[in-house]
């Protein structure tokens, strides 16, 4: 299911152009048009959830499908090391209401 007011499902259906970094049957990653890191990407389901919460407690093997996606990436970008941030509601930060995770890489990071 997809939301047409949501930014990230025209993202994933290509009606906004992305710079896509992975994509299989379920998920989509692509990169972060502000990035907080050398390499900043952010990794999608297909279906709408609006937030991890909603994400884990419907499909949690689609969740440890992104953690695996994540670190698929950090391997080919990085040597495999890996920040991977869910903001989760206003209060956090979150501004695009369909879940996704950051993945930091591609340099040391600031602790
Ligand atoms: P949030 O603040 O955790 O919801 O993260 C939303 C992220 O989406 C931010 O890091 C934005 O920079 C990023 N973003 C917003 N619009 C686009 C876009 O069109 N392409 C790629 N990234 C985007």
């Amino acid at each position: 299911m997809s939301d047409s007011d949501c930014l990230f499902c025209k993202i994933i259906a290509g009606e906004i152009p992305s710079e896509k970094v992975y994509e299989d049957d379920t998920t989509y990653a692509f990169r972060d048009i502000n990035p907080k890191a050398k390499v900043h990407v952010l990794i999608v389901p297909r279906e709408h959830y609006a937030n991890v919460a909603e994400l884990a407690a419907d499909d949690a093997d689609q969740l440890a499908h992104m953690v695996k996606v994540a670190q698929r990436i950090a391997d080919d970008e990085f040597h495999g090391d890996y920040r991977l941030i869910f903001n989760t509601g206003l209060d956090a930060g979150q501004t695009v209401f369909h879940v996704h995770a950051h993945v930091l890489t591609g340099e040391k990071l600031d602790e």
